[in-house]
């Protein structure tokens, strides 16, 4: 516990003085920030629970930085609990450049063809003296700049997870997004690449499940962002003679918010603590959602200042969106859910 205090104390000064001055250049100027993710490795936290630290505390790292920008906890994510993580999990590989911040990792499930839909992905693995990796993917989280990429390919129609380094077999374009800017997001092609198989489908849906958990954790840090800066706006700007959350009506829209920020902190913690695929589902459908409306009530408090572009909260209601499609989208958390019906009731 002392232990998980103070790493959250040093990510708060460290998202404070080290994220937040480039969070407004990483959006405006599509900026990956690389030495930033170097400096994150080597405070240890682009993969604590390889440190030894448990899920709840790790998200809470994430949640800290999404406080101060969505881009560089996507980020976050991609590296540590979308690649570093499920490797370290289901392989011998060494991933201390990975945890260092040294090299880049990306995953690669979706593709042009398909999302949601993962069972008619077309990327497939070819067993000849070595696994040889041919197909393309879509949506890249750090594609752009990867050195390593866990791919998820077909063996005999059923889901692989493989390791293709950087190599000139692979080609990236830049696809451009409305929120999450400086994310290096794009469409990979793997022409004929030689893969490393590092186990089947568990270790896809092992990456899934605490990366959908990791995305509810950037949905509260968001949330929370934007509630910082409907307090600090609203107690500054004069309307009708007093202060904007001195009017009823706006301070009960942040006394809302805080209660549902509170509830789904403590959701996540006790998904954490139970992980399974309903949980899992319901935590990042309903943290995803409810985040959203605060970020809006939160922007409604601010007025038009909030609609100005180049303001935190307008890039804040830019990146919520994305919670609510990346790593399974809320149709998709209600299919699982509703597949695990009789289990819950
Ligand atoms: C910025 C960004 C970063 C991303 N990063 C990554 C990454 O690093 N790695 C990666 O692999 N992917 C990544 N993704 C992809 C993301 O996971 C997919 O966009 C998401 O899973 C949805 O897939 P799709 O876009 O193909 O939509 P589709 O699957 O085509 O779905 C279209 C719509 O139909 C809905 N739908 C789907 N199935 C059903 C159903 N059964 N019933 C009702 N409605 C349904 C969907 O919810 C959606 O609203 C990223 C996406 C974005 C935008």
């Amino acid at each position: 516990m002392l232990e998980s205090q103070l790493i959250l104390d040093t990510v708060r000064n460290f998202s404070k003085n080290k994220i937040e001055p480039l969070s407004e250049k990483i959006d405006r100027e599509d900026w990956y920030p690389r030495n930033l993710v170097r400096e994150m490795g080597s405070i240890g936290i682009l993969n604590p629970l390889y440190q030894g630290l448990d899920l709840y505390t790790a998200m809470l790292i994430l949640e800290e930085i999404a406080k101060v920008s969505g881009s560089v906890a996507l980020i976050q994510d991609a590296q540590t609990e979308l690649v570093t993580e499920p490797i370290r999990k289901f392989s011998k590989v060494d991933v201390n450049a990975l945890s260092s911040g040294e090299k880049i990792g990306s995953f690669g499930l979706s593709e042009p063809c398909c999302g949601s839909d993962t069972s008619s992905m077309k990327t497939k693995a070819v067993k000849k003296n070595e696994w040889i990796i041919t197909g393309e993917k879509m949506w890249i989280t750090q594609g752009l700049y990867a050195d390593l990429y866990l791919v998820a390919a077909k063996v005999d129609n059923k889901i692989n997870a493989f390791l293709v380094n950087r190599d000139p077999c692979i080609s990236v374009s830049k696809i451009e997004v409305m929120g999450n800017r400086g994310t290096g997001t794009a469409h990979v092609k793997f022409e004929e690449c030689k893969g490393e198989h590092i186990g089947g489908w568990e270790v896809i849906k092992y990456a899934l499940n605490i990366g959908r958990v990791a995305i509810s954790a950037i949905s509260i840090g968001l949330a929370e962002g934007a509630i910082e800066e409907a307090l600090e706006w609203g107690n500054s700007r004069i309307v009708f003679g007093k202060k904007v959350l001195e009017h009823q009506g706006n301070l009960w829209k942040v006394s809302d918010s805080i209660s549902k920020i509170l509830m789904l902190k403590s959701f996540l913690k006790y998904v954490c603590e139970n992980m399974n695929d309903y949980l899992i589902s319901s935590l990042k459908l309903q943290s995803s959602r409810i985040s959203q409306e605060i970020v809006d009530q939160s922007l409604q408090i601010m007025g038009g200042m909030g609609y100005a572009k180049g303001s935190k909260i307008e890039r804040i209601y830019r990146d919520i969106r994305l919670t609510r499609i990346g790593e399974g989208s809320d149709e998709v958390q209600l299919h699982i859910i509703s597949k695990n019906i009789n289990k819950i009731f």
